[in-house]
């Protein structure tokens, strides 16, 4: 499923879809916005909002498909209730040399750190292959492989406040 750009708030009106094609039936110029995409957010919350819903058009003598796909936000994991802000916080704070013990606490909800830990492991062979597209790895070595892969995000995206967000939103690619 594809992302919002990295910046893109989920009210901001979608000023391309007009010219973009349908994923369904291909066609272009009957994409409207129709709705919210809402699920699991940070904490209990299950409606709040994770992106924005397409509609493909069929309405009158308009030419689509009558199907309907979303758009994540930057910052929403799929399948996950975990946010890439709070996924990101976690790992700079590893990053910066705290144990994922206390990076856990500082930032992500009980029960979760194992499991998103296991999630970023097995994600590394494709983060390592999308990110050598933007920078090189980093010469460092790190004792833990991963941290070799969240410096390289870092690189990858120098100026981003998340880059995790700005991962999903440049390779259209879930980050976990
Ligand atoms: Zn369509």
């Amino acid at each position: 499923m594809p992302f919002m750009p990295v910046d893109a708030q989920a009210a901001h009106p979608m000023p391309s879809m007009k010219s973009k094609p349908c994923p369904h039936c291909k066609k272009t110029g009957y994409l409207n916005g129709h709705g919210y995409l809402r699920g699991y957010g940070d904490g209990t919350d299950n409606h709040a909002v994770r992106g924005r819903r397409i509609y493909c058009s069929n309405r009158g003598r308009r030419g689509g498909c009558g199907r309907t796909h979303s758009y994540f936000l930057a910052s929403v994991i799929p399948k996950s209730s975990v946010s890439a802000t709070a996924i990101w916080c976690f790992l700079s704070l590893i990053l910066a040399g705290f144990s994922r013990r206390v990076a856990h606490k500082k930032s992500l909800a009980v029960n979760t750190s194992r499991r998103i830990w296991a999630r970023c492991v097995k994600a590394q062979g494709t983060l390592r292959h999308n990110l050598c597209t933007l920078a090189q790895p980093p010469p460092t070595v790190f004792v833990v492989p991963f941290l070799q892969v969240i410096r390289h995000l870092v690189d990858a995206f120098p100026l981003a406040s998340n880059p995790i967000a700005a991962y999903q939103s440049a390779f259209q690619s879930a980050f976990l």
